[in-house]
């Protein structure tokens, strides 16, 4: 039978109808606009669209964007620069500081930088230390968006099995904390974990943050298992064209699967419905 889709399109789209709604909230109640500041270094094409994306959606929120695009020339004291200008603007509640950064910019010193009350990728180590002890913060958004996909089939993840496959700052270790928040039980596999395909085979919840197309096979999926798959993977479609993969053989594992997320249209809507969420929180806060 065909798993269910998690359409990460749809429920972003009403995560941020009600953003909307709190958005207009707070300007009333309090006269705050949520703003978020944007930095993008250099002309990554990835990254243009990414940002270009995140600068739409939240002007379509209502709140305010504060873009900074500056040219791959650019030094990582100038970068500094504008990060400590927005830490003081007090029209920024968010910042994000768009990755990757071109070579000479050490990108760990750039994201410490970032005030941690405005650090809405949740990347400053004292957000990552927090969330890893289990203290409200600004938790990363495509983390965040695993859940609430996850949530769609399963409201009560007590006992469950977890395994999360990749084990990066950005998504697998914050994933996995969440999942250990949700009274999960949790397995972080990477490059150097032995027999791979027996531990996804025990998941009922399988996170696959890879970032190798369709490299989780449709058999190591368990029958009924929530998949996610966090990957985006660009791969030949032959003709001279491209497509977008994921981390996992959607078809196959699509067969096995109770739950699965699509790529397009999985995380990444989510991503950036996340993104305005934190946008809105450190605004409120
Ligand atoms: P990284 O490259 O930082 O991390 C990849 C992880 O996968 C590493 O921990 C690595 O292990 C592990 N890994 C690599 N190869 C294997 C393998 N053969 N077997 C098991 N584990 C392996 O990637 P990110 O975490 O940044 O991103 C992962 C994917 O998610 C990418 O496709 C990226 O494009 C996508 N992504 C999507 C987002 C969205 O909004 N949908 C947002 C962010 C990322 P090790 O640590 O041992 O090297």
């Amino acid at each position: 039978m065909s798993a269910v889709l998690l359409d990460g399109k749809a429920l972003a789209a009403k995560l941020r109808e009600d953003i909307g709604w709190e958005v207009q909230k707070l300007k009333q109640e309090r006269n705050i606009v949520p703003g978020l500041g944007v930095v993008l270094v250099g002309n990554n094409p990835a990254s243009e669209v990414y940002v270009r994306n995140k600068e739409k959606a939240v002007k379509d929120a209502d709140m305010a964007s504060f873009p900074h695009h500056l040219p791959a020339t650019t030094t990582q004291a100038e970068l500094l620069r504008v990060i400590y200008d927005m830490n003081r603007n007090e029209k920024v509640h968010g910042i994000l500081v768009q990755l990757p950064l071109p070579k000479g910019i050490n990108a760990e010193t750039v994201l410490e930088a970032v005030d941690p009350a405005k650090d809405v990728d949740g990347f400053h180590p004292l957000n990552a230390g927090k969330l890893a002890i289990g203290r409200p913060t600004l938790v990363p958004c495509t983390p965040q968006g695993c859940i609430h996909l996850i949530k769609q089939a399963k409201e009560d993840l007590t006992g469950l099995h977890a395994v999360v496959v990749g084990r990066s700052n950005i998504v697998g270790k914050p994933v996995a904390q969440l999942l250990l928040a949700e009274n999960c039980t949790v397995t972080i596999a990477h490059s150097k974990t032995r027999d791979l395909n027996l531990m996804c085979k025990r998941a009922d919840i399988l996170v696959a943050a890879v970032g190798q197309p369709e490299m989780i096979r449709g058999d190591w999926v368990k029958p009924g298992a929530i998949v996610i798959d966090v990957g985006i993977n660009r791969v030949e479609a032959g003709e001279g064209k491209t497509r977008l993969v994921g981390d996992v053989d959607f078809e196959n594992a699509r067969e096995i699967a109770g739950f699965i997320t699509p790529v397009p249209g999985g995380v990444g809507p989510m991503t950036i419905a996340c993104l305005l969420q934190n946008t809105l929180k450190a605004a409120s806060n």
